[in-house]
């Protein structure tokens, strides 16, 4: 039996000790002494009783169950696994920082304030925008307060007629789930076979009832819109903003500024992009940036710096209101702050390169073995549609004799050699989607371990698909029902146990 099938109290035995308590200094009695008798249990708590041995293997092979950056190579695309460095949780366990009060007067948080200022810099000169606000918490976050943004400049305009977002239909699913919860129309503008925004499909849809478009660039196949100088030039010719999901941002940082591509709002994803961890729903930061006419629109408060200080600006009556409370996520905003501080001007520069060097590495070194409907050159990511031979035979009257492996079972195959699956299934436009992003802080040896067992395993279905299909073989769980599994995960005691 393996440490992790069994509960702390099913270790325990009998008289087991992992700790002696000093000799009491209250006597005999100890506390209890002093505690007033109905206060006191009757009896002892039923606490395991084990030795530390049996503690820290059972806690550190539970640890070990749980799959993380830091454990070996996640390409989930769309997600920009890329490691945390340590740093950034050493700069945001500095004391300075994490004993701040969100309530204390400016004057006593100079410091924190400054770091918000200097953030905002670096990622205008990362982006092209011309100011951000740091109150979103997530991506998602960050395109509602964007939506809200264009809302409001079109509505102080007295443009009320515009209620409508242009979103592709590669859009992430947040896109037009964003544009709904802000009470927008979404339109959905159609993608060519090569993966771009089809621009003729976009110009019938252009007209004064257009508040915008959403767009991510690269798009969530991976590809870079090249028309995207002539779609945002038709979208601004007849009144519309320019919204950029900058999810995608990871490869363009230090290459391409959206501000220059002609965006006029976007988010950034700074636990993707920047290094802070995420997954699990933990704490992000989806700052928000805008083009210099829209910055009074930017939710308050926002910080300024006059006469050699800095402050709180709460704006006027153009601001778009409220989204979180205080300033956002701070930690995580220390921890990105951090990451660019140590790359620098020049490093940072490097980071796009290094992670469309790797995601067309892979995808060269793979599309033998895999299918590639999009062969052009990548971004950061890029999707495959299931395998070339997947192992299927059939018999003379096409009758299928035998099963092939599906994009489910290559995912759950890879787990048998330590990789985190890539994202499948999504985006929708294939039906065996494969989405492989390897980002930047991979080195070549472990882009050509995962190269080998993607082959492996690619050669295993076509030799015998039940390899995959009965896949994974040594995981401490195989195939859960995903979805009961995410909506009523069984957490407690006694369920674990009649399970
Ligand atoms: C991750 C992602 C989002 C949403 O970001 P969250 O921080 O998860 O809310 C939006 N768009 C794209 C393209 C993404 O990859």
């Amino acid at each position: 039996m393996r440490y992790y099938d069994r509960l702390i109290f099913e270790l325990s035995k009998e008289g087991r000790v992992g700790y002696t308590l000093g000799k009491s200094s209250f006597g005999e009695s100890g506390v209890a002494s002093f505690v007033p008798s109905g206060l006191l249990r009757a009896e002892a708590p039923a606490l395991p009783q084990v030795s530390e041995v049996d503690v820290v293997r059972h806690y550190t092979n539970l640890s070990q169950m749980n799959f993380g950056v830091d454990t070996g190579f996640y390409p989930l695309g769309s997600c920009t696994m890329k490691y945390n460095p340590k740093i950034n949780e050493e700069i945001a366990g500095m004391p300075g920082f994490q004993g701040l009060h969100p309530l204390q007067s400016p004057s006593t948080v100079q410091g924190a304030l400054q770091v918000y200022s200097e953030m905002e810099k670096a990622l205008c000169s990362i982006t092209g925008m011309a100011g951000f606000t740091f109150n979103p918490c997530a991506g998602a976050h960050g395109e509602l307060t964007g939506l809200m943004i264009m809302r409001r400049y079109h509505m102080l305009r007295g443009d009320l007629q515009r209620t409508k977002v242009i979103v592709p239909d590669s859009a992430h699913g947040t896109n037009p789930a964003s544009a709904a919860v802000c009470g927008l129309q979404v339109v959905v503008v159609k993608s060519k076979p090569d993966g771009l925004v089809d621009v003729n499909d976009l110009k019938p849809l252009l007209g004064d009832d257009i508040a915008g478009i959403m767009m991510t660039n690269p798009n969530t196949l991976g590809l870079f819109e090249k028309d995207i100088e002539e779609i945002a030039s038709l979208v601004h010719g007849c009144g519309g903003l320019l919204y950029y999901d900058g999810a995608n941002m990871n490869p363009l940082i230090g290459v391409v500024r959206p501000g220059d591509m002609g965006f006029d709002i976007l988010h950034l994803n700074l636990h993707k992009s920047f290094s802070t961890p995420h997954g699990g729903g933990g704490p992000g930061s989806g700052p928000v940036g805008v083009c210099g006419k829209l910055l009074p629109y930017l939710p308050a408060p926002r910080v300024k710096y006059v006469d050699g200080a800095y402050s709180l600006d709460f704006g006027d009556e153009r601001c778009a209101g409220r989204v979180s409370a205080f300033m956002g996520n701070f930690g995580v905003i220390l921890r990105a702050y951090a990451y660019i501080l140590m790359l620098g001007r020049q490093n940072v520069r490097l980071v796009g390169k290094y992670s469309t060097l790797a995601a067309n590495y892979i995808k060269e070194s793979l599309k033998d073995c895999y299918k590639l409907p999009i062969p052009s050159v990548c971004k950061h990511e890029f999707v495959f549609d299931g395998l070339l031979d997947d192992g299927s035979r059939k018999d003379g009257q096409g009758n299928v004799v035998r099963e092939g492996a599906t994009t489910l079972d290559v995912a759950k195959r890879l787990l048998d050699f330590g990789y985190h699956a890539p994202t499948i299934y999504f985006p929708l436009l294939f039906h065996q989607a494969i989405m492989i992003e390897p980002t930047e802080s991979e080195s070549l040896e472990t882009l050509d371990g995962f190269i080998a067992v993607m082959k492996k395993i690619a050669a295993e279905a076509a030799e015998d698909p039940s390899i995959l299909k009965s896949a994974p073989h040594n995981a401490p769980i195989a195939r859960p029902d995903e979805t009961t599994a995410a909506r009523q995960p069984v957490l407690k005691y006694s369920d674990t146990i009649q399970s």
